[in-house]
C-alpha cells in the first residue's frame, strides 16, 4: 500500500505523523513551492524566501534520513501551479494507493482537500495536526455555552491540563498572570543584545535570486536576509533567546523603541509556525529555566502565557469561528489602506517606524502590530478584508489561523466582541508612554486637536463619540464613557471636526 504523502510548506517536521509513520521503501513525500499559495495575497519577499529555503533544507534532511522525496521547486518544468493539481500529477507518474496530507492552517485549503478524492480517485487522509497542545475539538467544547470565551480561563485550563508552572492545583507563586510587573518603557540609554543572523547558504543564495526574478512586486525588502532555515538554526535562536533575552521579556514586553525592532522578544513564530520548532519543547525550555534560577517568574509566565495560552486560543478561536470570522464587520468599516501602508511615507512616526521595519523584517513586535499599527487601521475605520489580507502578507510568521483571529478579533473588533472583552483603541498618549516615537514625529502628542495634534488623541474620541450607542454598556468602556459624560460638548465637537478633516485626508490619499 504505497502512500503519496503532501508536506506543506508550514509543515516541516519530522514529528508529523504522515512523515513518522511513513514507509521509507514505498511511499513518496512530495514537497512543492507553488505560485497558487505564494501569490494569493502577495506575500512579503523576505517571507517567500524564508519559507522555500527552509522547505528545501526540510526536503533534503528527509532525503538524507531515507524518505523518498519529490521537490518540486517553482520554476521546474513539471511544476502545476497548485497543490492539487501538484498532487493529480504526481499520480499521473505512479499509482498510489491513497495520498495522505496534514491538517491545514487555513480554513480555504481544508475545505478544498476535503474534496479532493472526488477529483483524484484515490482515498485521501487528513491526519490531525499533532504539533498543537490543543485540538480545535476541545476548544469548542471548552467554548460551548460560555457566554465569554476569555483567553484568560482558558490559559488557565491549559496550564493544569499540561502541568505547567503548577504548585499541585495551584499556579507557581499563588498567581496565573504577572501583566502588572510587565508594562515597564525602556530607558534611553538601555542596550539590547543584537538578533540572531544567519548568513545565507547557497540553497537560501539560490532561493533570493528567484524571489527577486519572480516576485519583484511584492511587499517589502530581500537584502539582510537574517532567518534560520534548519531545524539546528532555530535552536540556537531559541537558546540564544533564554540565555540573552527571556530575563527581560516581561517588563520590556510592551516596550518600543526608535531603531530597535527586535526588543526583548523572541522571533520564534517564524519558527514556530511552520514546524522548525514545537511549542511543547519552547514551553519547556522556558520553564526550565526558571526553575533554574536563570529568569524570573514574571517573564517565564508571560512567555510561556503567549504560546501556551494566546497561540493554542487563536487557533482554536479560528476553527470554531470560520468562516463568519473572515467576513464579520461589526463597525461596516469600508476604508481602504492608506498608500503609507505600502510605502511608509507618512509624517506620524510611529506609523513610518512600523511599517518601515515591517518592510526590512517582515515582522514587528506585538505592541506594534496591536497599539500602533492595529489601534490606527480600527480608529480610521479600514476595512477588516484589507487589513487581514495586509497583516497576512508582511509578516513571515503569518498563518491564517494565527492571523485573522488577532486582526479581526483582537484589533478591529469586526466579530463583534467574541475575542476581546473591548476595542484595543488608545490615544497618543499610551504610544509617548510606552515609546521614544513621539519625539521625532510631525504631529504633537500633547495636542488634542488642530492641525499640529497627534491624530491618535482626536480619533480615540471620535472613535468614543461615534460608537457610544454600541459600546457604553459595556462594563469595560465604563470609565472611559465616564470621562467623555465629563468633557465639554465644544471639546468633543472640535475633536469630531480634527478627526474629520484627517480621515477626508486619507479618503483622498494625501499626505498624513
Ligand atoms: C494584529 C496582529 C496580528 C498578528 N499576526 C500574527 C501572525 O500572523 N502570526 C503570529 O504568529 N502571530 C501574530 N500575532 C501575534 C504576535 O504579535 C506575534 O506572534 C509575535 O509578535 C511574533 O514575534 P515573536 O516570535 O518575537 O513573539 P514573542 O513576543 O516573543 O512571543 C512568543 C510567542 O508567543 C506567541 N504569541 C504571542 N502573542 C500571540 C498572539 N496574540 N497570537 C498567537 N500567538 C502569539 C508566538 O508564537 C510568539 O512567537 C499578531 C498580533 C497582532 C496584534
Ligand atoms: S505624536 Fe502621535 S502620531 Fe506622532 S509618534 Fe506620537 S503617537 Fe504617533
Amino acid at each position: 500500500m504505497a502512500a503519496l504523502i503532501l508536506v506543506l510548506g508550514d509543515q516541516l517536521t519530522e514529528s508529523l505523523s504522515a512523515i513518522r509513520n511513513a514507509n521509507k521503501g514505498e511511499d513518496l513525500i512530495l514537497m512543492a513551492e507553488v505560485q497558487e499559495e505564494a501569490t494569493y495575497v502577495k506575500h512579503h519577499k523576505k517571507k517567500i524566501a524564508f519559507l522555500f529555503s527552509a522547505m528545501r533544507h526540510f526536503a533534503a534532511h528527509l532525503s538524507a534520513l531515507d524518505h523518498n522525496v519529490n521537490y518540486i521547486k517553482l520554476n521546474d518544468e513539471s511544476n502545476q501551479g497548485s497543490l492539487l493539481e501538484q498532487v493529480k500529477y504526481t499520480l499521473t507518474q505512479r499509482s498510489y494507493d491513497k495520498v495522505i496530507c496534514t491538517m491545514p492552517g487555513e480554513h480555504r485549503l481544508l475545505k478544498s482537500m476535503q474534496q479532493w478524492e472526488n477529483v483524484l480517485g484515490v482515498p485521501v487522509t487528513i491526519l490531525p495536526d499533532t504539533r498543537f497542545l490543543s485540538t480545535p475539538e476541545e476548544f469548542s467544547e471548552w467554548a460551548e455555552g460560555k457566554k465569554q470565551l476569555r483567553m484568560e480561563f482558558f490559559y488557565r485550563e491549559m496550564r493544569r491540563k499540561h502541568n505547567v508552572l503548577m504548585d499541585g492545583r495551584n499556579p507557581i507563586g499563588g498567581k496565573w498572570n504577572y501583566d502588572a510587573e510587565n508594562r515597564e518603557s525602556m530607558p534611553a540609554t538601555h542596550q539590547v543584545p543584537s538578533h540572531s543572523v544567519f548568513k545565507p547558504d547557497d540553497i537560501t543564495n539560490e532561493v533570493l535570486t528567484l524571489v527577486e526574478n519572480e516576485f519583484s512586486d511584492h511587499f517589502g525588502e530581500l537584502d539582510n536576509f537574517y532567518f534560520a532555515v534548519t531545524r539546528e538554526q532555530a535552536l540556537s535562536v531559541l537558546e540564544t533567546f533564554l540565555d540573552e533575552r527571556l530575563e527581560n521579556f516581561g517588563k520590556f514586553q510592551d516596550a518600543m523603541v526608535e531603531g530597535k525592532p527586535w526588543m526583548y522578544h523572541s522571533h520564534i513564530a517564524f519558527y514556530l509556525n511552520c514546524g522548525l520548532l514545537l511549542p511543547k519543547e519552547v514551553i519547556g525550555a522556558a520553564e526550565r529555566a526558571y526553575h533554574a534560577g536563570q529568569v524570573p517568574l514574571n517573564s517565564a509566565e508571560g512567555f510561556i502565557r503567549q504560546i501556551l495560552g494566546w497561540r493554542e486560543y487563536v487557533r482554536g478561536f479560528y476553527w470554531h469561528f470560520m468562516p463568519n470570522l473572515k467576513t464579520d464587520n461589526y463597525f461596516d468599516n469600508k476604508r481602504s489602506l492608506p498608500t503609507f501602508y505600502w510605502n511608509a511615507q507618512t509624517n506620524m512616526n510611529c506609523m513610518r517606524q512600523c511599517i518601515k521595519e515591517t518592510q526590512q523584517n517582515a515582522y514587528a513586535h506585538h505592541i506594534q502590530r496591536l497599539m500602533v499599527l492595529g489601534n490606527f487601521s480600527l480608529l480610521t475605520e479600514l476595512s477588516p478584508e484589507e487589513v487581514q489580507a495586509w497583516y497576512l502578507l508582511v509578516y513571515a510568521d503569518a498563518y491564517e489561523w494565527v492571523e485573522l483571529p488577532n486582526v479581526a478579533g483582537m484589533i478591529l473588533y469586526s466579530d463583534g466582541g467574541n475575542l476581546a472583552s473591548k476595542p484595543y483603541v488608545a490615544s497618543g498618549s499610551y504610544i509617548n508612554k510606552m515609546s521614544n516615537y513621539c519625539k521625532n514625529c510631525g504631529y504633537q502628542v500633547s495636542k488634542k486637536t488642530g492641525p499640529k495634534a497627534c491624530p491618535f488623541n482626536y480619533l480615540y474620541w471620535h472613535f468614543i463619540d461615534k460608537h457610544k450607542e454600541t459600546l457604553s454598556n459595556n462594563p469595560r468602556m465604563a470609565m472611559i464613557y465616564k470621562t467623555y459624560g465629563r468633557m465639554k460638548s465644544e471639546n468633543i465637537d472640535a475633536m469630531k471636526e480634527s478627526a474629520l478633516i484627517f480621515l477626508t485626508k486619507l479618503e483622498n490619499n494625501e499626505e498624513v
